[in-house]
């Protein structure tokens, strides 16, 4: 399968400001790095998840791939050609090729705006023709909503109807990949359930790669076909959505699969409860990040860095002392 996307060894990190950061780092840092080095790829069609807690860094990786926010250093390509990087190092992307779709969709849309006119909008944008009414239709049809759609407003619209909208906003221009920044947040369960086949129905007739963020493991692994779990700024695994599922490796995947149950009756029900807060990206824990939120840990672990470990083709993991080797 033909790479969409290759990302390879990418930083983000913000200018540290303020007071506090100042006396947690004794005024030594100047930067506050919030993706360290990750690596990834999506095939045409592939969808992988992008999984972890609020601050890990997984929106602002979305962000930097969308040139919304300056990536500091990595290698990007999309579609085989190496992204060119503006003066203030933000990425160009070609926005018609890699759409965004953001978490809030309602917040997203003008209240005054109709749904036909927000439809419309990406063409303008792009200097396109004027959206036909047909096309207009055309959109709304692709994500299953009825024709007299195009005339109402967002507050008429219900959470899982305004995520609809915001994929036919997003799949406008034709986008070859999607990135998909926290799609079920907000939605009552079984409407999150109608999203995810959404996306999925639409990468099948379309073809697209989907980059999906979440906080949620377990509602993504019926839709991706890899994974990558991240914490504070790194990917601590990743690997096919069936490795990560049936066979986490670190405790912190197990944590988050333990934290959202699964309805599956077969899946597996010994439970890792997550303790604690995520540490500040200000003072990173020595050795293992996770040491200390950790219910594994060892001496080893506060000292030393884990090297990437590897439980078989694609899936890897950082961990001293992984799940199912003890
Ligand atoms: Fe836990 Fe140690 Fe593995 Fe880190 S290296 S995840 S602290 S067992």
């Amino acid at each position: 399968m033909s790479t969409l996307l290759s990302v390879q060894n990418a930083h983000v990190r913000y200018p540290r400001t303020g007071r506090l950061a100042t006396q947690l780092t004794g005024g030594h840092q100047r930067w506050v790095n919030v993706v360290r080095g990750v690596s990834l790829e999506i095939g045409k069609g592939e969808t992988l998840a992008i999984v972890g807690e609020s601050g890990s860094g997984k929106t602002t990786l979305a962000m930097a791939l969308m040139g919304l926010v300056p990536m500091y250093e990595g290698d990007v390509s999309f579609e085989e050609q190496a992204l060119a990087q503006g003066p203030r190092g933000r990425l160009r992307p070609d926005r018609e090729r890699v759409a965004m779709m953001f978490q809030d969709p309602v917040g997203s849309l003008s209240p005054r705006m109709t749904v036909r006119a927000a439809l419309a909008e990406p063409f303008e944008i792009h200097g396109r023709d004027v959206a036909t009414d047909d096309e207009v239709v055309r959109l709304l049809d692709l994500v299953g909503l009825p024709a007299e759609f195009a005339d109402r407003y967002p507050h008429q619209l219900s959470g899982g109807q305004a995520r609809r909208i915001g994929v036919a906003r997003a799949l406008a221009l034709e986008p070859a990949l999607l990135i998909a920044d926290e799609p079920t947040a907000g939605l009552d369960v079984s409407i999150q359930g109608d999203v995810l086949n959404l996306l999925s129905g639409l990468q099948e007739r379309l073809g697209l790669g989907i980059l999906i963020i979440t906080h949620n493991l377990n509602i993504v692994r019926h839709v991706a076909d890899h994974m990558a779990i991240m914490y504070l700024g790194r990917f601590v695994e990743q690997g096919s959505s069936e490795d990560i599922f049936w066979h986490p490796r670190h405790p912190y995947t197990k944590a988050l699969l333990s934290a959202n149950p699964n309805p599956d009756p077969d899946a597996e029900t010994e439970r890792l409860d997550l303790v604690g807060e995520v540490p500040s990206l200000l003072q990173l824990p020595s050795g293992c990040e996770f040491h200390t939120r950790c219910a594994f840990a060892e001496a080893k672990c506060t000292e030393v860095v884990p090297p990437d470990g590897s439980a078989g083709p694609g899936h890897e993991f950082r961990c001293h002392f992984p799940l199912q080797d003890r």
